[in-house]
C-alpha cells in the first residue's frame, strides 16, 4: 500500500544568494514525495491549475510516484515566491497566491481511504483535516505545517492537532505555536496539549530533535557544503523519515532513529541545487552511500 500524500503542487520563484529561479517546480507534497519515493511508494493529492506543465507531473512519474490524485481545474496552479539571506536557516516569504489550492478540498477514493501511513504537507489546516477524515484506520498519520497557518487559521490548526498522530515543524514554528523558547519544554508541551505521539523539531543547519512521550532522539544534520537553495529541505526530511517508516510499517525508537537518518540525508541533497535538481539523476543506492558515510560521522 503506498504512503499518501497532500499537500501544495507549486510554481516556486526562488532568490538565494546563488541565484535566482522563476516558476520552477516546487509545493511541500512534491518535495515530500519525490524524497519518500526512494524508499516506498508514494500516492499524491493535490491540485493544480491549467497552467502546470506535463514535463513537471513527468518528472514525478518518472520517479514511479502516482499522481492520479492530482485534481486538474481551472484556474492557476499555488504560486509562492521566497527570499533567502545570510545564513540561510529561515525562508522570507514575499507573495504567496494560493489560487486553487486555497479552497482545496481533496478526494480519496478506493483502496487510498485504507492507507496506513499519512503526510499532510504544508497546507491550511482545513485541506488536512478533510483529508484525514476520509480515511478508515491509519496507522500514523503526520502532519506539518507554518508559521501563516499558526498566525492566521490556529483554530483549525488546533482541530487538526487532535485528530493527528505526529507533527513536525521547525524550530521558529515551535516558538511561535507555543510561546515556548526551549525546544523540548516546546514539544513537551504539544505532546500533552493534543495528546499526540512524536514532535520532530527541524533545527536547520542544526539538525533535529524528536521526541516522544517515552524518548527523545537528538541527530546532527550532514555536513553539506554548498548551499545552494533550502527551499523544500524540511519536506524532503520529511519524505525520507516517513517513507523509510512506511516501508518498516511500524514506529519504535529503532526505526525512528534510522528513519530520521534518512530524511537527512534525502535534505542534505536537496539543499545543494535548486527545485528538484539535485535529486533528479540519484537513485536508492546514492542515498545509502550518504547514509553509510553519515552513519561514519556518527
Ligand atoms: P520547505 O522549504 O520544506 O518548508 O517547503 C517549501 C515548499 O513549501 C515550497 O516549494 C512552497 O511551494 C511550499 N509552500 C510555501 N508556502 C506554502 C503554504 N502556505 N502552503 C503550502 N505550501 C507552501
Amino acid at each position: 500500500m503506498s504512503l499518501l500524500v497532500v499537500g501544495s503542487v507549486a510554481f516556486d520563484t526562488i532568490e538565494t544568494p546563488h541565484g535566482k529561479r522563476e516558476r520552477i517546480a516546487g509545493g511541500s507534497c512534491v518535495h515530500f514525495s519525490y524524497s519518500a519515493a526512494y524508499l516506498t511508494p508514494v500516492k499524491m493529492i493535490g491540485v493544480v491549475g491549467k497552467d502546470y506543465p506535463k514535463e513537471f507531473i513527468d518528472l514525478l512519474n518518472e520517479r514511479g510516484i502516482d499522481t492520479s490524485g492530482i485534481e486538474h481545474t481551472d484556474g492557476e496552479t499555488f504560486f509562492w515566491s521566497g527570499k533567502y539571506e545570510g545564513d540561510m536557516n529561515e525562508a522570507e516569504t514575499l507573495e504567496t497566491r494560493l489560487n486553487v489550492f486555497g479552497d482545496f478540498r481533496p478526494k480519496v477514493e478506493g483502496e487510498d481511504k485504507d492507507a496506513k501511513f499519512v503526510f499532510l504537507a504544508n497546507g491550511h489546516p482545513l485541506t488536512q483535516l478533510s483529508l484525514l477524515e476520509q480515511l478508515n484506520n491509519p496507522t500514523l498519520v503526520i502532519a506539518d505545517t507554518m508559521d501563516l497557518w499558526i498566525r492566521e487559521f490556529r483554530p483549525d490548526l488546533e482541530k487538526l492537532l487532535n485528530k493527528i498522530d505526529a507533527l513536525v515543524l521547525n524550530d521558529g514554528e515551535a516558538r511561535l505555536l507555543t510561546g515556548e523558547r526551549s525546544m523540548i519544554r516546546a514539544a513537551r508541551k504539544l505532546l500533552a496539549a493534543h495528546e499526540l505521539k512524536l514532535i520532530i523539531i527541524k533545527k536547520g543547519e542544526h539538525g533535529s530533535l524528536a521526541v516522544t512521550p517515552d524518548f527523545v532522539i537528538a541527530t546532527p544534520a550532514y555536513p553539506t557544503e554548498a548551499v545552494i537553495d533550502p527551499t523544500g529541505a524540511g519536506d524532503s526530511f520529511a519524505g525520507g523519515t516517513l517513507g523509510y517508516l512506511s516501508l518498516c510499517g511500524e514506529l519504535n525508537q529503532g526505526t525512528l532513529r534510522r528513519a530520521i537518518r534518512y530524511g537527512t540525508v534525502c535534505a542534505s541533497f536537496q539543499v545543494e541545487d535548486f527545485s528538484l535538481d539535485r535529486h533528479k539523476g540519484l537513485t536508492r543506492a546514492d542515498i545509502e552511500r550518504r547514509l553509510i558515510d553519515f552513519e561514519h560521522m556518527l
